[in-house]
């Protein structure tokens, strides 16, 4: 999704180079990166890089403020072509002064040194019993702590999606706090992700259980990571001067009507994304669902789509159709989520079944009948609004 993306890889000599793709982006032409080269030894990442923005500076289209991108020039004269400029170009910078050496390396690795990590049994017998003994923590470690390389270690994620707030958003108290946490339990690092929460990258597991109520205490211990309610969201109209819609309170109504962290876990995995306008600060082309705000005669509408992907298996979303209201949105995302639950084998995620059965049945009840803000409905009125399709998602009063 970025304008050069590269990754890591070993060749069959088991050398490292970098894998390089080129011409994605996001925003009103949104495009999946495409390979360029798919090996590049890490002596010449620099010296590649500079030939592809080479390239670009000399035929790209900067006259032109909407296709000033290398995705735009990528897709003018296609991959191939672009490639073999590229290549020419490299002739020329390829072995000069950009080229790293290993002594350049290691004066730069020289920064990046690793933590004073402790020896430390792989499991802490604290958090074994208090995992078997209390259902929030259990479900705390399952989305919120990640493994670590070095064996006693976690990664944990600090949820910045407490329903009620806006998605990412945290107080300067909090983020005092979030402060020391990282002084307490991280060696005095924090991340922030593009997830819109805080990571404690190197958190010792026997500090789990401390650090879960601390966490707790901050309002930062949801344990929704990577469910339903860990949306990424755009300030949207509320704050930016170039959206088309308010985004932050459809999420928060989002979060409201699915605020049942049962509910969130047995839908499970599932990345719901939403931008204010075309621009994609809120990537929703790459959400499993995504959402978009757009603007009809000065009223503010939402278009949604499913199937967007990040990560390795990325993917663009596909709209479903003809956009929705404020007050209809949360009922289409209810819709969508319906049929997941009726079509999903077990285990299987959203984003799976959407691959798997394809558009047609989701589009197809969503407009099946006017879509109505279904709060306040009644258990029997939820019944017929939701026939055929009579499944988990009501029967469990959600
Ligand atoms: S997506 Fe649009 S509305 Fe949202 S922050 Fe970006 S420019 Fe603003």
């Amino acid at each position: 999704m970025h304008d050069i993306g590269l990754a890591a890889v070993k060749n069959a000599q088991g050398e490292v180079g970098f894998r390089v793709l080129v011409g994605g982006g996001l925003g009103r032409t949104p495009i999946i990166g495409t390979e360029i080269c798919d090996f590049v030894p890490w002596q010449h990442a620099i010296t590649y890089l500079e030939s592809i923005v080479r390239v670009y500076n000399e035929y790209g289209r900067r006259d032109n403020i909407y296709k000033a991108r290398i995705k735009i020039l990528v897709k003018a004269i296609g991959i191939d072509e672009f490639r073999r400029r590229v290549e020419a170009d490299w002739q020329f910078t390829k072995d000069g002064p950009c080229t790293i050496t290993v002594e350049e390396l290691n004066r730069v690795a020289a920064f990046f040194t690793a933590p004073d990590y402790e020896q430390l049994p792989e499991s802490d017998a604290a958090v074994a019993a208090q995992l078997s003994e209390s259902r929030a923590f259990s479900n705390w470690v399952q989305r919120n702590v990640k493994p670590h390389k070095v064996p006693g270690y976690a990664a944990v994620v600090l949820s910045l999606k407490k329903t009620g707030i806006a998605p990412g958003d945290a107080t300067a108290a909090q983020m005092d706090a979030a402060a020391e946490l990282a002084e307490r339990f991280s060696f005095g690092e924090l991340r922030v992700t593009h997830m819109q929460n805080l990571v404690l990258a190197d958190v010792k597991e026997s500090d789990l259980i401390a650090l879960w109520q601390a966490a707790r205490e901050l309002g930062m211990a949801t344990p929704n990571i990577g469910l339903l309610t860990d949306i990424i969201c755009c300030p949207g109209g509320d704050f930016c001067s170039l959206a088309n819609a308010r985004s932050i309170p459809l999420a928060k109504a989002i979060a409201e009507r699915f605020d049942n962290i049962d509910f969130q876990h047995d839908i499970g995995e599932i990345e719901l994304n939403m931008s204010g306008c075309m621009n994609a600060c809120g990537h929703h082309h790459v959400g499993n669902i995504g959402i978009l705000g757009v603007d009809k005669d000065g009223e503010e509408w939402y278009q949604v789509s499913i199937g967007g992907a990040q990560g390795n298996d990325s993917s663009l979303g596909r709209v479903i159709g003809p956009s929705f209201t404020f007050a209809q949105t949360p009922e289409v995302i209810a819709r969508l989520l319906q049929v997941y639950v009726r079509e999903r084998f077990a285990d299987e995620r959203f984003i799976d079944t959407v691959r798997r059965i394809g558009h047609g049945p989701f589009k197809e009840y969503v407009y099946a009948a006017p879509v109505i803000d279904a709060e306040g409905l009644t258990g029997e009125e939820y019944a017929l609004l939701a026939a055929p399709y009579d499944t988990p998602l009501y029967s469990q009063g959600v």
